[in-house]
């Protein structure tokens, strides 16, 4: 797929992909940071841009989803709307490009802030992705911790379930971290550990805003790695990274695969 790409850079952006593919050919161990830009050129919206999810709905807080069956079904509801921007997403060049990545030997883990699973439908296994958020493809019931898929959890709303619980009585969630809830600490202590020990990090489709994503960079360059930020608009470490790149991250990711040897 992302061989197929014919992506039309800029020389200047040709010679920042040669670098970040000559540094990643040489590396021990490459970390790819990705984020919401990541997953737009999939048609999934950046829930929180303009137009996104949260213009549509209010955000439920997990203190309200956990207190409140009206908070919860109206959590259920907006979770389901979401469904019609996720159900035919798949994995884009970008995506793919990581995926040859991994499959060449040359990627270490995806840290994603992303909670739509696009990492693991292009072929990553779970155990190289670490997401920041959580992933709405899997549901988990608050009270005995079991996961159950998606699809199970919209069977039952689907057959008139507005607010499902498991069986143990347990409310059920999607596995994606709310509003107001405790960032996952075993996927965060990993994200920190691997950005320490890397000494090619790049990032995708972050604007580096949100805690703790936006500390994992600092992590790496302060172990002295190679950091490239390929991202539309301006992040944080745009002064302090080696490699910036301001363009859509399929072609340049599609562009940097090709050339790692
Ligand atoms: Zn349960």
């Amino acid at each position: 797929m992302a061989k197929e790409t014919t992506p039309v850079l800029t020389p200047e952006i040709q010679a920042h992909t040669r670098t970040i593919a000559e540094k990643i050919t040489a590396a021990r161990s490459v970390i790819v940071f990705t984020g919401a830009g990541m997953s737009t050129e999939s048609g999934i919206p950046d829930y929180r841009s303009q137009g996104g999810l949260w213009d549509k709905f209010t955000p439920v807080y997990f203190d309200a989803f956990m207190s409140s069956e009206t908070a919860r079904i109206q959590y259920w509801e907006m979770r389901m709307d979401m469904e019609k921007g996720l159900k035919n997403a798949r994995p884009n060049p970008g995506h793919m490009s990581i995926a040859q990545l991994y499959e060449t030997g040359h990627l270490t883990a995806v840290i994603t802030q992303n909670i739509d699973g696009l990492h693991q439908a292009s072929g990553i296994p779970d155990e190289k992705i670490i997401e920041l958020h959580g992933n709405t493809r899997r549901v988990r019931c608050m009270s005995c911790r079991t996961l159950i898929s998606w699809d199970a959890a919209q069977q039952m709303i689907l057959a008139g379930d507005k607010a499902p619980r498991c069986d143990c009585g347990g409310y059920l969630k999607p596995d994606t971290i709310s509003f107001g809830q405790a960032m996952p600490e075993k996927e965060t202590r990993r994200a920190a550990e691997l950005s320490l020990k890397s000494d090619v990090f790049i990032v995708v489709g972050s604007t580096l805003l949100v805690q703790p994503a936006a500390l994992m960079p600092g992590y790496a360059l302060d172990a002295g790695a190679f950091l490239a930020i390929i991202n539309l608009s301006p992040t944080p470490y745009d002064d302090r990274c080696q490699v910036l790149i301001r363009e859509k991250a399929g072609p340049v990711l599609a562009d940097i695969a090709a050339r790692v040897r």
